[in-house]
């Protein structure tokens, strides 16, 4: 990573700016260090059309395939990248999950203690492979996501790339996520449109009742198995889910 910065400094003068001057900023600094991290929620659908409005359409926006998305999520991206000819890249696990089978035994996904490790192969590695060039990625997470999210940073490091995570929605709402892509008529996953707010892997997305949680639905198996377990659950591919966010470089 070549650029250096004092993160409570900026934070502190990026905090009042809309995600459009956030992302600008971005761009200022990191020119085509900078990429994307879509997991094709509406976050993503929001980000995506923010970056066609400032014509970065050669940014990189790095698309995880764990090969256990819903077809949906694939058909959303190939909309994306048609409608706006945006630079979407997939990127896939080493091994197809017939191979994850024959080498573990067992569905992965299933079990506490191993769908992390599910995780870590099938969405992480494949993540920081593709983050390798970059020393800055935008992604969508929101403050008001709860849980760990709530104390995000608008930038942070990210020791595993060894860069920084961008977080130009950090101060928005699904609300005010929702109202702009409607506005703008930008394509949003149509599993949100129905009760799955929150949408990662078919294996380990439910829907959800209209009383829970907006993640409820995520894991939900895991939880189930585990009742008794307070811990919030995240696949990891974002560093501040599991690690505690890390506000001060070392
Ligand atoms: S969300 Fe489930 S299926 Fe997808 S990578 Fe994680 S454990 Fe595996």
């Amino acid at each position: 990573m070549n650029i250096d910065m004092n993160l409570d400094d900026l934070n502190g003068k990026l905090e009042p700016q809309s995600p459009h001057e956030i992302i600008r900023w971005a761009y200022e600094t990191f020119g085509n260090r900078l990429a994307m991290l879509s997991s094709m929620q509406r976050t993503a659908s929001a980000l995506i059309f923010m970056l066609h409005e400032q014509g970065l359409h050669q940014l990189e926006i790095i698309f995880v395939d764990t090969q256990y998305h819903f077809p949906e999520t694939l058909q959303l991206r190939d909309q994306l990248i048609e409608k706006y000819g945006m630079n979407i890249k997939t990127y896939q696990p080493q091994k197809s999950p017939e191979e994850q089978f024959r080498e573990y035994g067992r569905e992965l996904y299933l079990r506490d203690g191993d769908y992390q490790t599910c995780c870590h192969l099938r969405k992480e590695i494949p993540y920081m492979r593709a983050a390798e060039p970059y020393d800055a990625m935008l992604s969508g997470l929101m403050r008001s996501e709860g849980g760990a999210r709530k104390k995000l940073s608008i930038v942070e490091l990210d020791h595993r790339i060894d860069g920084y995570k961008i977080h130009p929605l950090a101060n928005w709402t699904r609300e005010m996520v929702d109202e702009f892509n409607h506005r703008n008529q930008v394509p949003v996953h149509p599993l949100h449109d129905t009760v799955y707010p929150s949408i990662g892997c078919q294996t380990c997305t439910t829907s959800v009742q209209p009383n829970e949680d907006e993640r409820a639905g995520r894991w939900r198996h895991i939880r189930e198995a585990n009742p008794q377990s307070e811990q919030k659950l995240y696949c990891g591919i974002n560093f501040g889910d599991k690690q505690g966010i890390r506000k001060k470089k070392e």
